[in-house]
């Protein structure tokens, strides 16, 4: 049997085999299987990138900017066939998905509009230096399965801008979506510019260590962040890695508690918790703690669960098996530990992957569920009394994705957030982001930066021209 969704090398939509199954973590069954790309085809791939590298590099950014404006527009017509997959594979409700593929299209657009700075000056002795940015080559854009379209636009989009060419790889766990905009860009870049491939375990690996590979941008866990940065030194390649995240919430008593509480909430279980930008420590000041937990475990308990493509559903299943039996085990370690639930803690019996929001009240700061990334729908409250308490707590984890500060003073909120060793502060909100503003993470969250001008240069290195 050949895989309805196809791989794109060279400008082809190949006819592979469909060997690795895509499960439907809402109910465990199997929507379909696709191609297990072999290191024969990657090598090919490669090639045909670095060939098409020759002629894209020196196209104008001009005519670059219209081919992202042509994909953002392709994906618009299709988005509600891409935020059906979406759903079915990633398992998050239909509305949220469809957020998702609308937003590509926006930061397609948006990342169009970005141009690539040159600086030239005559020297005193009238000589001429001029240095200006130049794409790197072929760029492996390594996505996961949380947002597996927005990460996977957010490396694409720049380093095609640039005048790189892409090998995309999506998660194994959610290749669906990405395989299918693949499709729809096949016709809109010459052959060998923008390419999609799909494979197991070994993708990943052979890729970051191939040596026709320039660049490696890569969102995922920091464990495997690690990895990635170890197999790339060999040939001293470019990397940018987005990875793992424990942002911590900061309450402060003068916010409005139960408005708060309810937003902090879906900062803290959006997508079932597995955001990298997720609320997963929320420290509460301790005059308006009681009063915060009550509201915050009564959304745990109200808000709808269940399969993304049912009404009025807020929240889906985790996202794949291994994630599943992570988090389940967090959970039991928890409770074995004694720490109390104001909301969920048990896991009911499956189909499907479902973890009721579980809400953990007060467990010291060397708890597991404060320590670690569940990256699933578990967070833990935290008492605080003093600002500088706070802000220590606060910064001491390996992680510095992002955080957030709750004050109706906004001008004390802003000198709490500006001692946070994170990348991102959001001030009375969560997970904003924008394609002109820079994220990136500090610590072990990450290596490098993504969107604005600075993540555009990430695909660039300088030229300086004398004479
Ligand atoms: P993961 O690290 O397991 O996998 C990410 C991608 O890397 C997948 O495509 C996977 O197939 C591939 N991969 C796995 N091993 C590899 C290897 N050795 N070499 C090369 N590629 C390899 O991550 P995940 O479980 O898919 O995603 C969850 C993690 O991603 C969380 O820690 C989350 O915080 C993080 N994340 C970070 C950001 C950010 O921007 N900082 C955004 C989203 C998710």
């Amino acid at each position: 049997m050949t895989s309805t969704f196809r791989p794109l090398s060279n400008g082809q939509l190949l006819d592979l085999p469909a060997t690795l199954p895509v499960l439907d973590p809402a109910t465990e069954e199997v929507i379909t299987h696709v191609p297990d790309c072999t290191r024969e085809l990657l090598d090919a791939t490669v090639r045909s990138a670095r060939a098409a590298f020759d002629t894209w590099s020196l196209t104008s950014i001009e005519h670059r900017r219209e081919r992202l404006e042509a994909l953002g527009a392709r994906m618009k017509e299709h988005a509600d066939e891409l935020t059906l997959l979406l759903t079915r594979e990633q398992g998050r409700p239909l509305a949220m998905a469809r957020a998702e593929v609308l937003g590509c299209v926006h930061w397609l657009r948006s990342a169009a509009k970005m141009s690539l700075p040159i600086a030239e000056r005559t020297d005193p002795a009238g000589l001429s230096w001029s240095t200006r940015r130049v794409p790197l080559g072929v760029v492996a854009a390594i996505a996961p399965w949380n947002f597996p379209l927005t990460l996977a636009v957010w490396k694409l989009a720049p380093a095609l801008l640039a005048g790189n060419t892409v090998i995309l790889k999506p998660s194994p766990f959610t290749p669906l979506a990405t395989l299918r905009m693949g499709e729809l860009a096949a016709d809109l870049f010459p052959a060998g510019v923008l390419n999609v491939l799909c494979g197991g375990d070994a993708l990943g690996p052979w890729m970051t260590a191939h040596p026709g590979i320039a660049k490696v941008a890569f969102t995922g866990s920091t464990a495997t962040g690690r990895r990635v940065m170890a197999s790339a030194a060999p040939t001293l390649k470019h990397i940018t890695l987005e990875l793992g995240g424990n942002d911590a919430a900061i309450v402060m008593p003068d916010v409005d508690v139960p408005k708060v509480a309810r937003k902090l909430f879906m900062g803290a279980f959006l997508n079932s918790g597995q955001v990298c930008i997720a609320s997963k420590r929320i420290y509460v000041h301790d005059a308006i703690y009681d009063a915060f937990a009550q509201t915050f475990a009564a959304a745990a308990k109200a808000t709808p669960m269940g399969p993304g493509t049912k009404e009025g559903v807020m929240l889906g299943p985790v996202q794949n098996r291994p994630q599943y039996e992570r988090v389940k085990e967090l959970i039991a370690a928890t409770r074995d530990a004694g720490h109390r639930f104001l909301a969920g803690g048990e896991v009911p019996d499956g189909p499907g992957y479902f973890i009721p929001p579980a809400v953990v009240d007060n467990p010291p700061d060397d708890a597991r569920v404060v320590v670690e990334e569940p990256f699933g729908p578990i967070v833990p409250l935290l008492r605080f009394s003093d600002v500088d308490e706070v802000v220590r707590r606060a910064n001491d984890s390996e992680f510095g994705l992002g955080g957030s500060v709750w004050s109706s003073d906004v001008a004390q909120a802003r000198a709490i957030g500006a001692r946070l060793e994170v990348g991102t502060v959001w001030i009375n909100s969560v997970h904003l982001l924008d394609p002109q503003s820079p994220f990136a993470g500090r610590k072990q969250s990450g290596i490098g930066v993504e969107n604005g001008i600075e993540g555009l240069l990430e695909f660039t290195t300088t030229q300086t021209m004398v004479g």
